[in-house]
């Protein structure tokens, strides 16, 4: 069977997998040893030490590497590992261009520690606009960094006309692939350099691991990637490899209804009147819609994010009254969670600049689980009721 002609549903079962040569094992094994005998010196076998490479990473690296149409992929300790992986390529001083709405943990390692550790300076731009990308490149410029949909507000960036740009500049590109999974979007196919994913949300899925992982198109590129990996250590342990591998497993079934979920939940706030604004690129009146049909083939993903109308108590009294969404930081796994990006996930970023990046106080984030439909509409709407 060729896993690159099969349907994705198929793939995210068998990609990079074999059944293991000494044991038969279906599954690959939990290799924990730390280090490898050497057939006689100067004769390491293919693992030498579990900094380097670990056969139960390996696996899940190989699945990752094929379900994003790459050819390495690299696995760290977290989302925020794999993205510290990737600024370590470029040389100090240089510049990059960043999202001026996209996750606030990754704001914060650009902003707060790498400008200051690394001297990189950092433009944040709209990335909706493929021209204010264009205008931002400078001399300096080596790295694009994209994130779409961004986290928290949906927007959808071009991914063809931003590497279009890039590759005019001979930029670097990377795109978080956190939000669309490779179910629905698969970045390296439309020419970016590499794909960083939070494997803590959607792969893992059941919010019980963290882990990163980035995908590379190109050969040469891997080898730089992992050079500064073994050399700063940040790597996936083979027990969360393991899981992560085990979450993928069900990866297309579950974001088939993580999506299902979402699309219903975003049409039912659309209507409802204390509602003031909804965000989800599966909906017709989201500026991007027509882009995110284009570039997310079949789904749209599980997260939605609303405006509540009313004072500053409206959030919270929402917030609580909910009762199959849980208040809790994270998104992408099974069970649905409900955050307040201003004091949860984006409270890392001064007020003046996460009103700059259109974050209001009374915004609102579900990550929509995979539960029943009907107990979900119906927590929302007992929620909603009073103010
Ligand atoms: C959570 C998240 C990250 C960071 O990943 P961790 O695994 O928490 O370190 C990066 N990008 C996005 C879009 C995320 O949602």
């Amino acid at each position: 069977m060729s896993a690159k002609t099969s349907q994705f549903a198929t793939r995210v079962i068998h990609a990079g997998q074999t059944t293991d040569a000494a044991t038969g094992a279906v599954m690959p094994p939990i290799v924990t040893s730390t280090t490898f005998e050497w057939e006689a010196l100067g004769q390491p076998r293919e693992h030498i030490y579990t900094r380097s490479s670990n056969p139960t990473r390996d696996a899940l690296e190989r699945c990752v590497a094929e379900l994003e149409s790459g050819v390495r992929g690299l696995a760290y300790a977290s989302g925020q590992a794999a993205t510290a992986g990737v600024l370590d390529l470029l040389d100090a001083g240089s510049h990059v261009i960043a999202p001026l709405d996209f996750y606030g943990g990754t704001r914060r390692l650009f902003d707060q520690v790498r400008r200051r550790t690394s001297a990189l300076d950092f433009s944040w731009v709209d990335m909706t606009d493929p021209a204010a990308v264009a205008a931002a490149v400078r001399p300096a410029t080596k790295l694009i960094w994209i994130e779409t949909p961004t986290n928290p507000l949906l927007k959808v960036t071009d991914l063809a006309a931003i590497v279009a740009i890039a590759r005019q500049h001979k930029v670097l590109t990377c795109a978080d692939n956190t939000f669309a999974t490779p179910c629905y979007q698969r970045p390296l196919e439309l020419g970016v350099d590499i794909v960083m994913h939070s494997a803590t949300k959607y792969f893992g899925g059941h919010s019980d691991v963290l882990g990163g992982i980035n995908v590379v198109a190109d050969a040469e590129l891997g080898k730089q990637l992992h050079m500064v990996r073994s050399a700063s250590g940040g790597v996936l342990g083979p027990f969360d490899a393991y899981l992560v591998l085990r979450g993928i497993k069900t990866l297309a079934l579950r974001m088939e209804r993580h999506c299902a979920n979402a699309l219903a939940v975003a049409q039912y706030l659309e209507k409802h009147p204390r509602v003031a604004r909804v965000y989800y690129p599966g909906l017709p009146a989201h500026p991007q819609h027509a882009l995110a049909k284009r570039q997310m083939a079949g789904g749209f993903g599980g997260i939605v994010c609303f405006e509540i109308q009313g004072d500053a108590g409206a959030i919270g009294g929402f917030m609580n009254r909910l009762q199959v969404f849980t208040v809790a930081e994270s998104l992408g796994a099974v069970e649905s969670l409900v955050g307040q990006p201003a004091t949860m996930s984006h409270s890392s970023v001064p007020a003046d600049e996460r009103r700059k990046m259109g974050i209001a106080d009374n915004l609102v984030r579900l990550s929509v689980g995979i539960e029943g439909l009907d107990d979900l509409l119906a927590d929302l709407d007992q929620a909603l009721q009073s103010p």
